[in-house]
């Protein structure tokens, strides 16, 4: 491998939102570059200007900026590097290896136009690529290739192999799809006296139903998950799975992990899939990986009570995989531990069996002396271990005692058909708002 220092690059075109496949190039790119104490370039190849539009541009840098995967030198645009490709354009005319070609344009018009073509003497181009092995090419199909429009504007390959030239980048790491760019492009290395950098192209992604991601088939920008509350350390560590792994049972891998084991021979030469699913429940992980205070700060999360809202933390971390998930917990299941709910008499007695009318509310009034003798700050099984028993004490004089207990004790302290349980939910209220709700529930029974 070429000693020299790594300058690795991504060199998105902005001419839609990028999709998961796309990012994955540039975290390779990254990680490659980072464990060889490289660097890692981002180039905005707008060299298609009438498809190039500044909002894909603009979410590109904030995708970028969240990952966190940045760029170590300025961004560079290829549309302000035109001078430069007409320059190097006037070189290749000059020495013969292009010229200008006086022809009809390619289209129904009959206007005739001055291309510039390369003059290509047909040979095979062979080169190792660093996933696929040896590859070889034969170029007398591609002809003398168009390299510019017209002498003042030159096209995508002469501006990719100058940009990439020009900025010493050694490994060009990008999709599959560039594969059939690659041989004309070192046509023009050669040509131009270029070194030619070491190839590497990443297999495609596939959505879930095998088909090639896309914008079109619904594949969603980056920022549609950062915005679902998808950490970037999650999205990270997921994008980096696709089409590689450390090859030891280690699941979850941080920025650092990464960068230490990356492995680009290791990546598999098959499309990987992009799973939602998976992503989601990588990210549970990193969101409990977080600590409670962590948590509610990076979700972002406000509630009227601060002390409750960490309490809740654990509860949340247990059930949530995003942060708009936690979000909807916290007005919906979760909304009770912040304000009272209304409840009402018929759902309150649903349990009760028909055979032991009153039980409801005897049951309720039954727990309140034993609330009150809790402590302060309660765990869910101290909690459990003074109230199951006496639930279990109603189940022992008749089927269906428990339930005649429990629910009504839940129903009354969430107002909810789901919620976590009571004892979680009288651990994180505290006895005296708990015993405050049943009061409510036993005199709606009166
Ligand atoms: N601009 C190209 C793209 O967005 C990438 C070109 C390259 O990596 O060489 O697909």
């Amino acid at each position: 491998m070429n000693m020299s220092k790594v300058v690795t690059r991504f060199a998105p075109s902005p001419t839609g939102f990028l999709h998961a496949g796309n990012y994955r190039t540039a975290v390779f790119a990254y990680l490659f570059a980072k464990q060889h104490a490289g660097t890692f370039l981002v180039r905005i190849e707008d060299t298609d200007r009438a498809r190039s539009k500044p909002e894909y541009e603009q979410n590109i840098m904030e995708t970028l900026a969240w990952l966190d995967v940045r760029s170590d030198t300025e961004i560079a645009r290829s549309s302000d590097r035109v001078e430069r490709h007409k320059e190097i354009l006037a070189k290749l005319i000059e020495s013969g290896a292009a010229y200008v070609s006086h022809e009809a344009k390619k289209d129904d018009s009959n206007q005739m136009v001055d291309v510039v073509r390369f003059r290509n003497s047909g040979t095979t181009v062979s080169f190792h690529d660093e996933i696929r092995g040896d590859i070889t090419f034969d170029t007398t199909e591609h002809e003398d290739f168009v390299i510019a429009r017209a002498v003042d504007d030159p096209l995508f390959h002469l501006a990719v192999i100058v940009d990439d030239g020009d900025a010493g980048v050694t490994h060009v790491i990008r999709g599959e799809d560039h594969i059939s760019n690659t041989p004309r492009q070192i046509l023009l290395q050669q040509a131009l006296g270029y070194a030619v950098p070491v190839y590497a192209h990443l297999p495609l992604i596939l959505g879930s139903d095998r088909s090639k991601l896309s914008k079109r088939k619904g594949a969603k920008a980056l920022t549609e998950y950062r915005d679902q509350g998808v950490l970037a350390e999650a999205m990270l560590d997921y994008l980096a799975s696709l089409g590689w792994h450390p090859g030891d049972d280690r699941e979850y891998l941080t920025r650092e992990e990464l960068i230490r084991m990356f492995d680009l021979s290791r990546v598999q030469k098959g499309g990987a899939i992009f799973d939602e699913t998976k992503l989601f429940s990588i990210n549970q992980h990193w969101m409990r990986a977080l600590s409670d205070e962590a948590f509610v700060a990076r979700g972002e999360l406000v509630a009227a009570d601060e002390s409750k809202l960490r309490e809740a933390v654990p509860l949340l971390k247990d059930r949530a995989h995003t942060f708009s998930e936690v979000r909807e917990m916290l007005a919906g299941e979760l909304a009770c531990l912040f304000a009272a709910p209304e409840i009402e008499r018929e759902v309150l007695v649903r349990k009760e069996p028909a055979d032991r009318p009153g039980l409801t509310k005897s049951a309720l009034q039954g727990l309140l002396e034993p609330l009150r003798r809790l402590p302060g700050d309660v765990s869910a099984e101290v909690v459990k271990d003074t109230l199951m028993p006496l639930a279990d004490a109603e189940e022992a004089k008749g089927k269906g005692g428990r339930g005649g207990v429990l629910w009504p004790l839940r129903y009354a302290l969430s107002g909810q058909e789901r919620s976590p349980d009571p004892f979680t939910l009288i651990s994180i209220l505290g006895a005296p708002e708990s015993t405050a709700r049943i009061e409510k529930a036993i005199a709606i029974l009166e």
